[in-house]
């Protein structure tokens, strides 16, 4: 018999990075050894969509007639509403087309992750955010797209530094993705810095990808911006939305792309080989959701999020780690505390050691920074996706880690 040939492609090794499955092992070790968790590590919303929202699932799922494959573009209906959500959140200058502007996905995660392949040939060039969202590159990985990383820093707000990025990199690159709020810096981008992408996108013929998952989640009266409402944006831009932050439907898988027809269009191309759309149920719902949205009828997700903000923030600062208030998300991008001790192994305290020793000895997870590229070293990320009570309960369990108690 000859040898069995591998099953795995090299490709798998360059999704992603590993330390997720690292937290994972150390969460396991935790709970194994008896610790009570206090899971701060994964970005999932811990609550439930509205009872309207569940309810038109529900309804919509005990329908006999509804089992049929849906379109992969998503249903006109879903397509028209979201449209009108997004002029009624961002103004007319953000009006699209339900037939050509706009793709239902399932959840944005498969638009980020099949648009390089969409757009994009292999050898292409394209520019994402480091530290960014894990997608973002391991897109770029299964496209066979060169990827050119674009350093987000405290000293610019975690902005890129656009003035500093070699011309030369604006004229190779096929699309420049970046997403505000973003996560997992939690920074907001403000109306510089679209006007700027657009007219570097025109000058230099690239597509602008903006990624916008947590639109309603901006605090203390921050509404985030939409690439949408500036002059000229659908020439070159498209913007990922998702229901899964603003409306807690994560578990739903549904959001959508909307902006510049043509490259609408290719992740539609795409897409139509690949799956057949978003189960109607899901879409009926989430059409609920963005009428409930529109209405004012449902208090926005921000407040909630803004709250527990405050709350860790404040928790945190009086056990000795002070940790500036984001303005954006559901996390905390907070440069790692000033440690009373020294790490077991004898080396110096970095994210890793810092994340690990947490979970191990607190039984707080959080993500070390340097899981969302070499930039994030320095920082973890807290999501704060647990009740009042727990967060609380993990600034005390911190602060006692902190001082090596
Ligand atoms: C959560 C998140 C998404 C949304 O993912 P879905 O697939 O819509 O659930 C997209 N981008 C970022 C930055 C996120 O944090």
């Amino acid at each position: 018999m000859t040898a069995l040939k591998s099953w795995r492609s090299d490709k798998l090794g360059h999704l992603g990075s590993s330390i997720f499955a690292e937290v994972a092992q150390w969460k396991a070790e935790a709970a194994d050894a008896g610790l009570d968790v206090i899971d701060l590590g994964i970005g999932s919303p811990d609550q439930p969509p509205t009872e309207s929202v569940r309810r038109a699932l529900a309804e919509a799922a005990l329908k006999p007639d509804r089992y049929a494959y849906p379109s992969s573009q998503g249903s006109i209906a879903f397509r028209k509403k979201a449209a009108d959500w997004i002029r009624w959140r961002f103004g007319e200058a953000a009006a699209i087309d339900p037939e050509t502007e706009i793709v239902t996905l399932m959840g944005s995660q498969d638009g980020l992750s099949h648009l390089a392949m969409a757009v994009c040939n292999p050898g292409d060039t394209a520019v994402v955010p480091n530290p960014g969202y894990p997608i973002y590159s391991a897109a770029l990985a299964l496209a066979e797209v060169e990827a050119e990383l674009l350093p987000l820093r405290a000293e610019n707000g975690f902005l890129p530094d656009l003035d500093a990025v070699p011309e030369q990199v604006w004229r190779k690159a096929k699309f420049v993705l970046l997403g505000y709020p973003a996560n997992p810096v939690t920074a907001v981008a403000n109306e510089t810095f679209f006007k700027r992408m657009i007219t570097l996108a025109k000058q230099y013929g690239f597509l602008f990808v903006h990624d916008l998952a947590y639109s309603e989640m901006g605090f203390g009266g921050e509404r985030p911006m939409s690439v949408l409402q500036f002059e000229g944006a659908k020439e070159v831009a498209v913007e990922f939305h998702s229901l899964s932050k603003s409306f807690n439907m994560a578990g739903c898988r549904i959001g959508f792309l909307v902006g510049n027809a043509e490259a609408v269009g290719a992740l539609r191309e795409l897409k139509a080989n690949i799956d057949y759309g978003v189960f109607g149920a899901v879409q009926e719902a989430g059409i609920v959701a963005l009428e409930e949205g529109m209405s004012g009828a449902m208090e926005p997700v921000g407040k909630l999020y803004e709250r527990r903000r405050n709350l860790f923030i404040e928790a945190l600062a009086a056990e000795g780690w002070k940790v500036e208030k984001p303005k954006a998300t559901m996390f905390v991008w907070a440069p790692l505390p000033d440690m009373q001790w020294s790490p077991p192994d004898g080396g110096q305290w970095d994210s890793r050691r810092i994340a690990r020793e947490m979970l191990l000895r607190a039984g707080v997870a959080v993500i070390p920074g340097d899981a969302f590229g070499s930039e994030g070293e320095g920082y973890v990320r807290i999501a704060l996706v647990e009740d009042d009570e727990r967060l609380l309960e993990a600034a005390r369990r911190i602060g006692r880690f902190i001082r090596g108690e």
